[in-house]
């Protein structure tokens, strides 16, 4: 992933928190890359509840070694929402590029890599400075209801 121009810059405490992530999403963000490969999936995590359970897609340039997304065109709904990014690694290797760093650091607190053969287990999730984050597979809370 390498830098768009015309990023928003906000402080990690603005992001909202995060406690884990959907099976669904990980479905979803698994069939994304398939559909993109040879070149890399991009799109904006996110969450409610505390929960990552949707994604969002704007335009961007991919390729096999990067994506570029038109961060500009990111509608500022989804900016204030968005708690961070999932992307695609087509090589398989699952760690975070210098560029992607860069990225990170300036897109929220919860990346997702999902590297190829893009299986339920083939991606890691990082913090902001690209460090290992332990990113529980959750279902949705139910809603009870109380007598
Ligand atoms: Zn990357």
């Amino acid at each position: 992933m390498t830098m768009g121009k015309d990023i928003r810059i906000r402080n990690e405490k603005q992001f909202p928190r995060v406690k884990g992530i959907t099976p669904q999403m990980i479905k979803f963000i698994a069939e994304a890359s398939r559909d993109t490969y040879p070149n890399e999936f991009y799109a904006r995590l996110i969450a409610k509840d505390g929960v990552i359970c949707e994604f969002s897609i704007i335009r961007v340039i991919s390729g096999r070694t990067h994506v570029i997304p038109f961060t500009h065109e990111e509608p500022p709904d989804l900016s204030l929402e968005a708690v961070g990014t999932a992307h695609s690694h087509p090589s398989g290797n699952i760690r975070p590029s210098e560029a992607d760093l860069q990225f990170f650091r300036k897109m929220g607190h919860t990346h997702i890599i999902m590297g190829y053969p893009y299986t339920d287990t083939s991606w890691k999730a990082f913090n902001s400075l690209g460090e290992k984050l332990d990113l529980p597979v959750l279902s949705p809370k139910k809603k009870r209801h109380y007598l």
